[in-house]
């Protein structure tokens, strides 16, 4: 009797427990379902609101006593400065919020333009740069992104200069530059030419050349906002 008695109570125990399990395994299920639905809603809303970005954070690369890319007293410093410009102008004729990261020739720590850029929300970063090799015939344009997020920026952007410009394409390429490691929002680096090549120099100094640059970007950003 007290065999059966104790066999009845261990079986009553055994159902006890797999109902406890399938009640835990259930509860599991139903954790990971909702962590699943909560990760897919934060992706989703977040892709949402750096589609829907408003500012566009222009940081004109290089100034004060860092000259940039140099050569015959034209330093690579004002050409960013006046592109950046240029580029802040169009931007505001098509409603974006701007923000340079120098307005001046002022030198601007690395680490404070990405600090300045990530204050903002719904925003992507544009650093302006022209190029210099030691090899003076080496030429064209490229941009330059960091993170997967901005790499179809950068496409659209190169794509523009490429065809307004017509010069050799250096194509889209990954880089760990500091601003774009930084820099929390979708961001580029543009290298509009080679300041170290004869040609391209003297293309840069004509306010033409510099405004279609500016241009191109602008219209790499609106296909960009346009296309997501
Ligand atoms: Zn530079």
């Amino acid at each position: 009797m007290f065999e059966v008695t104790n066999r009845l109570n261990h079986q009553g125990g055994l159902l006890a427990s797999g109902f406890v399990e399938k009640l835990w395994s259930r509860a599991c299920a139903g954790f990971w379902v909702r962590a699943c639905l909560i990760a897919f809603g934060v992706v989703f809303f977040t892709a949402k609101a750096e589609a829907a970005f408003t500012t566009v954070i222009i940081d004109a690369g290089h100034g004060g006593h860092d000259l940039g890319a140099s050569r015959s007293l034209i330093y690579e410093k004002h050409l960013n400065l006046d592109v950046a410009r240029r580029l802040e102008r169009t931007l505001k004729e098509s409603g974006f919020r701007t923000v340079l990261t120098r307005k001046t020739d002022a030198f601007v720590p690395l680490s404070t333009r990405s600090a300045r850029a990530n204050k903002y929300r719904n925003a992507i970063f544009v650093s302006i740069h022209f190029n210099w090799s030691w090899k003076s015939k080496v030429t064209g344009v490229e941009t330059f992104y960091r993170s997967s997020s901005s790499r179809s920026l950068a496409n659209y952007i190169q794509k523009q200069l490429i065809s307004r410009i017509g010069c050799t394409n250096r194509g889209v390429k990954t880089a760990n530059f500091s601003v774009l490691r930084k820099t929390r929002h979708p961001a580029v680096l543009v290298e509009g030419g080679f300041v170290s090549n004869k040609g391209e120099r003297s293309s840069m100094l004509d306010p033409r050349y510099r405004q279609v640059v500016a241009d191109s970007i602008a219209r790499g950003i609106l296909e960009y906002r346009k296309k997501r």
